[in-house]
């Protein structure tokens, strides 16, 4: 090495360092200021994209950037100050691109003990950084996703250890901090199963996933003894070569959405006014009970109820009373319907009784003291007190029914010879279905 230190011609000293396995080059130390490139070796250019003919004798300000040229001279000043030498890592924006150094410098002397040159090795590690940063990127991402996420989740790992958790996982849980830090996975299990209305299926579940790798669950409904519901979302971790990792849990809170869809349902179902089901539900039921009446040769009634002179009364007492005397017919024959059968506004002042079970003659006996039942009611208004009445068709399943609009129809039919043979009255007359030869236009 004395050689270097002596050697001023450049190309004789890229020779030399030619025989050096790793990029090496030579720095004449001018001032504390300035610094010239004596030679790079081949290894050297290789890497960094210069080349020796070109930049030997050229000071590194004219080579480099103000950036990188900043970096070395610090680099070049502490190796020359501590007289010894140093290594370090160091970011060099060459004319290739940005680039990464593992560096060790070595200071050389002249007879009074000044440095005079710098012999440089280096190894290039821009895919080592390439990939921590790439790494640090992911992290990073991945603790803001776990950060914002609102699912609470929780990662364990093949031996119940807990990798990972974010804040809502702690707050859906009401778990202190102390015992996620403790990385106990049983430990966090015994702190939440109190919690869950029913805790020995819940613990029996956990358990089993832990034990089916491969198993996968998707939205699985848990019932809080505070009354809050979790889904529950969980899969297997696997390395891509197929190793178990752990486990990682979803955990979200959707009581205000359950509650939310349990109202929609229900409006969806129900007649604001009166409280009873509506068409739709009336509809959806007596398709059902239809198949179901047809399948077994069970009986199955309807009814069709109508007010009488309805519009006389919203004309006569006002909207309102109208209003009063729908929720007061509601109200009176409730009672007589049983759970199984199915009571529904169709709109107006229209219902329908649906009555699986029920024969012609059962049914007739039913709408006759829903007859008595209404005619009975009373009603104060400013206009003087005021009764109603409803007219009510009958109809049953038949033999040659093919649909179960047929059976609506005929108890329309009824209800129209009702209002005909003048209202507050039910028809059929009989336990035989007569509406069909009185009405021969419809
Ligand atoms: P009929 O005996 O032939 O059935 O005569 P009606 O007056 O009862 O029958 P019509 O179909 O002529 O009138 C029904 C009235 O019901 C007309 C409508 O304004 C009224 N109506 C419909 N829905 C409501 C409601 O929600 N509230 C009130 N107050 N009135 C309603
Ligand atoms: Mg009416
Ligand atoms: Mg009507």
């Amino acid at each position: 090495m004395k050689e270097i230190n002596v050697n001023n011609n450049p190309a004789e000293l890229r020779q030399m360092l030619d025989y050096l396995g790793v990029a090496a080059f030579v720095i004449d130390v001018i001032s504390a200021d300035e610094f010239r490139l004596a030679a790079i070796n081949a290894r050297h250019e290789q890497l960094s994209g210069m080349k020796h003919a070109e930049i030997a004798g050229r000071s590194v300000v004219e080579l480099l950037s103000p950036g990188t040229v900043a970096q070395l001279k610090a680099n070049y000043r502490r190796c020359i100050k501590n007289k010894a030498a140093i290594d370090y890592q160091e970011t060099l924006d060459l004319p290739i691109g940005r680039t990464y150094w593992q560096t060790s410098l070595v200071p050389f002397f002249d007879k009074a003990g000044k440095v005079t040159r710098l012999l440089g090795t280096a190894y290039e590690i821009s895919d080592q950084v390439h990939l921590e940063l790439e790494a640090r990127y992911q992290s990073t991402v991945m603790s803001v996703y776990l950060d914002e996420s609102p699912d609470g989740i929780l990662v364990v790992d093949a031996n119940n250890l807990i990798k990972t958790w974010n804040r809502r996982f702690l707050e859906i849980w009401h778990i202190p901090e102390a015992v996620m830090n403790a990385r106990d996975g049983e430990a966090a299990l015994s702190a939440v199963v109190e919690q869950v209305a029913d805790p020995e299926s819940f613990v029996r579940r956990i358990r089993e996933l832990y034990l089916s790798l491969n198993e996968e669950e998707q939205g699985v409904r848990i019932q809080m003894k505070d009354d809050r519901i979790l889904e529950r979302y969980s899969r297997g971790l696997h390395a891509p070569e197929g190793n178990y990792w752990g486990r990682i849990w979803f955990y979200r809170d959707v009581t205000e959405l359950q509650r939310m869809t349990e109202q929609l349902l229900h409006m969806s179902q129900t007649d604001p006014l009166t409280g009873i089901a509506n068409r739709r539900v009336f509809m959806q039921r007596l398709e059902k009970e239809y198949h179901r009446a047809q399948r077994y040769g069970h009986p199955l009634s309807v009814l069709m109820l109508d007010l009488d002179h309805f519009k006389q009364i919203n004309d006569r007492h006002g909207h309102a009373s109208g209003d009063t005397v729908l929720k007061e017919f509601v109200r009176v024959v409730t009672p007589e319907i049983r759970a199984s059968d199915c009571f529904a506004r169709m709109g107006g002042e229209e219902f329908t009784v649906l009555l699986p079970e029920s024969s012609l003659r059962s049914a007739r006996q039913l709408a006759q003291r829903l007859c008595q039942a209404v005619a009975a009611l009373t009603f104060d208004s400013p206009q003087g007190a005021f009764g109603v009445t409803v007219s009510i068709g009958v109809a049953a399943l038949g033999d040659n029914d093919s649909s179960p609009e047929q059976l609506i129809n005929r108890s329309d039919r009824c209800l129209y010879m009702a209002k005909q043979q003048g209202r507050n009255c039910v028809r059929p007359k009989g336990d035989t279905d007569d509406c069909e030869i009185s009405v021969p236009m419809l």
